[in-house]
């Protein structure tokens, strides 16, 4: 889905497919130096991660396992709740692994905070963290996020995975949300 499909419902593009896919490319560059000659489990949480969990995963050359969880912290708005519950697990035993979060987006960083303290407790080797987007003044907790594509912006955005009430998650780049469409 381009941009031209959703005139109206957006203010304005953040980043284009060129752009992520450029982002994306170097944050593989980066992982693969760094866990060189070590099995990497990465781990995205549903659904907003599915795409750069695709993307990033294909650029790397590293041997990689997938795995995937689904946790709530947010309703279909805009706001965190600060609440995190645990919809899906991991399928894998984390025990000696070195595990890498994959994430669409650090908004609060709730969610990421006690996601991490979560992996860590089951005996894994290492947990780091990648994630596409940040924006550096929502952040409510300090987490440690070692790999970050961008740095953006205190506003809403949809696009390459990210969704409001479900809509825009099959954009091919990353755009604000027009007021009208949520408020
Ligand atoms: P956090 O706990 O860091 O506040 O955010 C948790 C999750 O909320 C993110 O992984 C993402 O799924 C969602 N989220 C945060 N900010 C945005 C945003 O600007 N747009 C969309 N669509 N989702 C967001
Ligand atoms: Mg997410
Ligand atoms: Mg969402």
């Amino acid at each position: 889905m381009d941009a031209q499909d959703v005139h109206g419902d957006l203010d304005h593009v953040l980043m284009t497919k060129e752009q992520i896919q450029e982002t994306v490319q170097g944050l593989a560059a980066q992982i693969d130096r760094d866990y060189e000659g070590k099995d990497v489990l990465l781990v995205a949480v549903l659904k907003g991660a599915v795409m750069i969990m695709a993307d990033l995963s294909r650029a790397m050359h590293s041997h990689v396992t997938l795995d995937f969880m689904a946790v709530s912290s947010y309703g279909s708005g805009t706001q965190s709740s600060g609440v995190v519950r645990i919809l899906k697990d991991l399928e894998t035993d984390l025990m000696g692994r070195h595990v890498l979060i994959v994430e669409d987006i650090i908004d609060s960083g709730l969610t990421l905070s006690w996601l991490k303290t979560n992996l860590e407790s089951r005996g894994p080797a290492s947990v780091e963290i990648c994630a596409l987007l940040r924006k550096p003044e929502a952040m409510k907790v300090e987490i440690d996020v070692k790999y970050v594509g961008k740095d953006i912006p205190n506003e809403f955005v949809v696009g390459y995975g990210l969704d409001f009430a479900e809509k825009y998650r099959n954009l091919d780049f990353i755009g604000t949300l027009a007021p009208h469409v949520y408020s």
